[in-house]
């Protein structure tokens, strides 16, 4: 008999946690500062208040354990899609041969916000702050259109404009991302536009320009600045939005508590390293308290893109344009341009501070897969689970499996836990090219890596004068 509790582990509204897990306290050495890409000098409080929400700014380098999540705030997180599920893989666990109990593939399904993934959880905080802070505008610049949408539809909740500058390429090859965020009200422009100096640059030579992930922001960035009552918006890397991310990892440990299971690996696909975070962070705290040693972290990275695999732990802008703030991490140079992979959100040059110090201190591990076979893990996933996974998360899914089969090999004992950061119903695309033959594989060159990471135009960063 199936016990179907241990299977779909659901939590009531009321168990959503009231605190977020603030990891900064615990690192093994001091987070490193934002720096004011102007002036080479750590950044003001009142200079990232100008571009961001104040209580975010404040966040981003609290020293507190916890910060509570307001009460407004986990209301509306309950009435829109949290808490999350977490499955047991039975079907997966199924295909891959693995009978009994010995081993578990359990999954977080961050899928069933209103947008599809993750992006949510951090966009409904910050919009809250903004709106408690007279803030009528959010601003912010999409690639394929996940984190777009997500702000445009946590805005129109909090009756906030939302303002975003869309790739050109993308907003001309991927429309349906761009009418879900029209359909929340969102403001799409393709960028290059010719509503900023930073855009009118390329669109008065190109109206055709096909865009840039950095001119995007570089638009965005400016646009925000322009009033004091809009703010911009930022949907991965920085503290404040892996700390909002934690009610993941937290939701995870009172629901493995629930069936008295402690997990023993730890799985994330990492593109800005926000969903993979808000998994570990709660549980990074227990290992870095002594309490749970043994626990293994794995971030999975695409092999077209490998930030943390391939690149330096250095300090780098944060964007392409050198607008947004120099972060020390590892990054493959904010020159590097990644090759057309279809997980569009795990195309960031650099990595998360946070995900980064973990890295380089070896509290958590790092693999890449190559996108054929994470879309192969995908479809599989999609068999036998019956949710077709967001390609970011099947390179999650893709090390999921591949752990399972090793613990098979060696008869071990294991409970492998993974997020699935969202659902792919939006990324049709990529399954179809996969079907008709047509998904080729990117290995990145190390001479291009060296190339981009040895541009003149890297920044120095002189750490003795802070
Ligand atoms: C944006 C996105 C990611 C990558 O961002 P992280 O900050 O690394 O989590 C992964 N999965 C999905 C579904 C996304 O939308």
């Amino acid at each position: 008999m199936i016990d179907y509790n241990k299977t779909r582990i659901l939590l009531e509204p009321n168990e959503i946690p009231k605190e977020w897990v603030n990891i900064l306290p615990d690192l093994p050495v001091p987070m490193t500062p934002l720096i004011n890409p102007m002036d080479g000098k750590p950044a003001p409080p009142e200079l990232a208040c100008a571009i961001f929400p104040k209580e975010c700014v404040l966040q981003e380098i609290s020293q507190d354990p916890l910060i509570p999540i307001p009460k407004e705030l986990r209301e509306i997180y309950a009435k829109s899609y949290r808490p999350t599920p977490l499955h047991r893989a039975c079907g997966l666990e199924k295909e891959l041969g693995i009978v009994g109990d010995d081993i578990k593939i359990l999954f977080k399904n961050e899928s069933v916000s209103p947008t599809g993934s993750h992006k949510p959880n951090t966009v409904l905080a910050q919009a809250y702050y903004s709106k408690r802070n007279g803030v009528s505008e959010l601003i912010t610049e999409t690639g394929a259109g996940q984190w777009g949408s997500a702000l445009s539809y946590g805005c129109n909740l909090f009756d906030i404009k939302c303002t975003v500058y869309m790739v050109r390429a993308s907003f001309l090859q991927k429309p349906g991302r761009k009418i879900l965020m029209r359909a929340f009200n969102g403001e799409v422009h393709a960028s290059p536009s010719n509503l900023t100096d930073s855009g009118k640059i390329y669109f008065e030579k190109d109206p055709d320009h096909p865009g840039s992930l950095g001119i995007a922001i570089s638009e965005a960035v400016e646009h925000s600045m322009r009033s004091d009552k809009s703010r911009y918006a930022l949907g991965s890397v920085v503290n404040f939005v892996l700390l909002h991310q934690t009610i993941i990892g937290q939701e995870v440990k009172a629901q493995l508590n629930k069936i008295d299971i402690q997990p023993d690996v730890l799985i994330g696909c990492m593109g800005g390293g926000s969903n993979l975070g808000g998994l570990i962070i709660p549980f990074v705290r227990d290992k870095l308290q002594g309490k749970n040693p043994d626990i293994e972290i794995i971030g999975v990275e695409p092999r077209a893109c490998p930030s943390v695999n391939k690149g330096t732990y250095r300090w780098d802008y944060g964007d392409s344009a050198k607008k947004a703030p120099i972060l020390k991490m590892y990054t493959l140079g904010h020159n590097f341009i990644p090759s057309p992979i279809h997980s569009g959100g795990l195309r960031y040059h650099g990595m998360a501070p946070i995900i980064s110090i973990l890295s380089g201190k070896k509290i958590m591990s790092s693999v890449m897969h190559h996108q054929t076979e994470v879309i192969t893990s995908g479809l599989m996933f999609a068999k036998t689970e019956g949710i077709l996974p967001a390609p970011e998360a099947a390179h999650a899914i893709k090390e999921a499996v591949n752990q399972a089969l090793i613990a098979k090999e060696n008869n071990e004992k294991k409970n492998i836990v993974f997020c699935l950061s969202g659902h792919g119903f939006f990324d049709l695309l990529a399954y179809k090219e996969y079907m008709i033959g047509n998904l080729v594989d990117y290995e990145l060159p190390s001479d291009e890596i060296q190339k981009a990471l040895t541009a003149p135009d890297m920044p120095n960063v002189d750490e003795t004068r802070f």
